[in-house]
C-alpha cells in the first residue's frame, strides 16, 4: 500500500515538471544544428533546443472584427486589394472572398503601395481550418515591415517548429515571450508597434538606434519592445542595411492559402 502511495506521488511529481507546450509528439527535428550563432552567444539561429513558448489561452475572438480608429489608413476594408500591388508593381492577384483576402499560392508577395517607417499596425489572420503540412510548411506567411523585417505568420497550434519561426516571432531572431495562438481557422489579430532603425546622417552603414518592435497576439504580449538585429532572413543572421525612412508593408506568400483581414496602420 505504502508503495503504491509512493508510485503515485512519483508520477504527479514527473507530470509537475512538464510544462505545456500544446505540442504533439516530434518525431524529427525542430531546428537546424549547424547555423551561425545570434549575437546573445546563447542560440543559433532557428534553435530547436531552445525553451518553447508557454501556450496561453487567448480570450475568443471579436466578431465583427473591431473598428479602426479615425485617424488610422485601412489597407484592406473587406472590399477590394486596391492598396496593394506584387513584386512587379501590377495588381496584386490574391483572391477577396467574404470580407477577407487569402494567399493565392506561386503568385508572389504583395506589398502596398504606400510606404511606411514608425507605426502601429493591426492585422488579422486566420490560417487554414483543413490542417496540412507541420512545421514551417503549416499556416506559413508573414508580415514584412518596411519590406525587410519579417513578423512570423504561422500555425503555430499543436504544430511544433523552431522558437524563433513561430507565429509571433521576429523571424530567425526572437521566439514570442508565449505562444497566443488560436485554433487553424480561426481569426487571430496581430497589433504590433513598430520604431524603424535610424541610420547615420549623410549615408554609411552605421545604425544610429536600431529597429524595436511590439507585439499583442490575440491581446497578449508576445514581442516587449525587442530589439531587432537586422533584417530577418532564413538560416543566416540578419544584419542592417541603410534603407529609406519609410518603405512598403509586404505580405509573404508561403504556398499556404494564409487568410487576411481588417488591416489598418496609422503613421507615428
Ligand atoms: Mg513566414
Amino acid at each position: 500500500m505504502r508503495r503504491a502511495l509512493f508510485f503515485a506521488l512519483g508520477l504527479v511529481v514527473i507530470a509537475a515538471g512538464y510544462r505545456d507546450v500544446g505540442a504533439i509528439v516530434q518525431d524529427k527535428p525542430l531546428g537546424y544544428p549547424n547555423t551561425p550563432m545570434l549575437p546573445d552567444g546563447k542560440w543559433r539561429v532557428h534553435d530547436g533546443t531552445r525553451p518553447q513558448p508557454v501556450v496561453v489561452t487567448p480570450a475568443p475572438a471579436t466578431e465583427p472584427p473591431v473598428a479602426a480608429p479615425s485617424d488610422a489608413i485601412v489597407l484592406f476594408d473587406g472590399k477590394d486589394l486596391s492598396k496593394w500591388v506584387d513584386a512587379k508593381g501590377a495588381a496584386a492577384r490574391w483572391t477577396v472572398e467574404n470580407g477577407a483576402f487569402v494567399v493565392t499560392p506561386r503568385t508572389g508577395d504583395i506589398h502596398t503601395t504606400d510606404q511606411f517607417g514608425d507605426m502601429q499596425l493591426h492585422i488579422e489572420f486566420a490560417t487554414p481550418a483543413a490542417v496540412s503540412g507541420d512545421s514551417q510548411g503549416r499556416g506559413n506567411s508573414g508580415i514584412f515591415l518596411m519590406d525587410r523585417y519579417e513578423m512570423q505568420v504561422l500555425d503555430s497550434y499543436r504544430n511544433p517548429t523552431y522558437p524563433d519561426g513561430q507565429a509571433g516571432a521576429v523571424y530567425g531572431q526572437m521566439p514570442p515571450l508565449v505562444n497566443a495562438s488560436r485554433p487553424p481557422g480561426q481569426w487571430q489579430t496581430y497589433d504590433i508597434t513598430f520604431t524603424a532603425p535610424r541610420f547615420k546622417i549623410g549615408g554609411g552603414s552605421e545604425v544610429v538606434s536600431p529597429a524595436r518592435v511590439t507585439i499583442l497576439h490575440n491581446g497578449v504580449l508576445v514581442q516587449n519592445n525587442t530589439t531587432l538585429i537586422g533584417s530577418t532572413a532564413h538560416q543566416q543572421v540578419g544584419k542592417y542595411e541603410p534603407h529609406p525612412d519609410a518603405a512598403p508593408i509586404r505580405l509573404q506568400d508561403h504556398g499556404n492559402p494564409v487568410r487576411f483581414r481588417n488591416i489598418w496602420v496609422r503613421k507615428l
